[in-house]
Parts: C-alpha cells; structure tokens; sequence
C-alpha cells in the first residue's frame, strides 16, 4: 500500500494541451482524459467567454484600450470543482457563470474579445499558473502554440463542419427551442475565421501535435486514442 501511493504522488505528471476548431468536442475529451489521468481540467475557453460577460454587463467598449485595461482590474476569474456536477466550473468575480457563459449571445462576441492583446495576455498569464505544476488537462485554441509550447502531448482536433453544427445545435436546442441550425452554423463559421486569422496566437495546429479527426469516431474511441498517446508518453518519462 505505501509502495502505492507513493508512486501515485510521485509518478511523473505531463502537460496536455488539446486545441482546434470550435465544437470539435474539445472540453469532452478533455474532461474524460483529466478524470482518467487524476488530473485537472481547465477550460481555457470558459475564460474568454466569462471575459465577455463582464464586458456586456458593465458595457465596456471593447475598442478603447484603456477600457478594457480598467475592466481587466477588476475582473477575478477562477474554477472550482462541483461535487454534484463532478466537474470544475468557472467563477466571475465570485458568481458561478459556467452555465450562462455558453448562451449564443455570448458567442457571437467571444473571438472579438479574445482577439485584444490585453485580454489575450491577462488570460495566458492565468492559465500558465494554473498548469505550474503539471497535471493538467486544457482545451483551447492556442495552448499548445503559445500557452504551454513544451507540453509533453499536444492533440490538434478536427471534424466535419456538418457534424460540428449538428453537436451544438443538439446542446444548444436543449435549453433554447428558439434557435436554428443556421445560426449556429454562421457562429461556427464565423469563430473559426475570426479565431484562425487574429494577429496574435491564432488557431493554428502546433508543429508537434497530434491530429484526432472526431468526424466517424465515438467518444469512447476518441478517449481511448488520446489515453493511448498519454499513456506513451508517460511510459517514456517512468
Ligand atoms: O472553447 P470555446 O468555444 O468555449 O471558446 C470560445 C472562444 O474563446 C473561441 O471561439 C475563441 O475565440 C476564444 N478562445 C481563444 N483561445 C483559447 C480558447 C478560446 O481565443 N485558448
């Protein structure tokens, strides 16, 4: 038993970035694999969208520069696990908005806010913390390009546009019967444009990552792909 846990707090621990195309199902296999490895997850995109909530509450004109460095002031970001939901959720100033953060309303504006320079740095700075000390799983866009570019397991996902829409109509119609597929589908479009041309850290796949193209795959292929590949390099480090 002491054998045990002692290779369990010693055992190596790796950096995992997952990145790509919006809706790829990027958080669900980020979230499987930290559970799998007893690591922690961080979305990196909840963090852009909690960014731009304060900002549309508080009005904040995000084309002034000056702005949006006071709003920054006063923004606290942080993620706390959920016992209920077995997941961490993201805190706003101290108010859980891991559910409103994901309203269409938000994702219209999210890749304009996440394109600002002091936006971009504010948030890295704070995922560079919370990975410090390995053991972690993040999804985003650029964490394996500029956020951990030494990750010891960088995947880069991908899947069809149609199957893309189809998952976030699906999550989305749930809670709002009001939405239509065309919506969703020009918010996709429109992320990924905007996401993969910005001038600073666009989406683009890192020199060393590792494709999963998800379009004809389950979840628990997808998961068994990425513990596969984590499992390799952990095996390398032992
Ligand atoms: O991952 P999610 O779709 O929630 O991300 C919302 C938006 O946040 C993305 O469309 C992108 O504009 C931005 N983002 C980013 N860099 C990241 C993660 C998300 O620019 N690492």
């Amino acid at each position: 038993l002491f054998l045990n846990h002692f290779f369990f707090y010693f055992k190596p621990k790796i950096t995992i970035t997952i990145d790509g195309w919006s809706s790829c199902g990027k958080s669900t296999l980020a979230k499987q694999l930290a559970k799998v490895l007893g690591y922690v997850y961080i979305d990196s995109g909840a963090m852009y969208r909690a960014i731009t909530l304060y900002f549309l509450r508080n009005h904040i004109d995000w084309t002034d520069e000056k702005e949006v460095t006071e709003a920054l002031n006063n923004i606290s970001i942080e993620f706390h696990y959920n016992d209920v939901s077995q997941q961490s959720e993201i805190y706003l100033n101290g108010e859980n908005v891991e559910y409103v953060i994901r309203d269409l309303v938000i994702a219209e504006k999210v890749s304009d806010v996440a394109a600002i320079e002091s936006v971009r740095s504010f948030a890295v700075a704070q995922q560079q913390k919370l990975g410090m000390y390995k053991g972690i799983v993040m999804d985003g866009r650029d964490i394996g390009t500029t956020v951990f570019p030494d990750a010891e397991l960088k995947i880069f996902m991908t899947a069809d546009t149609a199957v893309r829409v189809e998952r976030r109509f699906k999550e989305l119609y749930a809670k709002n019967p009001n939405i239509t597929i065309e919506e969703v589908k020009n918010n996709l479009e429109m992320r990924d444009y905007i996401d993969s041309n910005r001038k600073i850290s666009p989406l683009r796949k890192a020199e060393d990552a590792i494709e999963i193209d998800n379009t004809n795959l389950s979840m628990e292929e997808q998961l068994r792909k990425a513990i596969d590949l984590a499992e390799k390099k952990l095996k390398r480090l032992a």
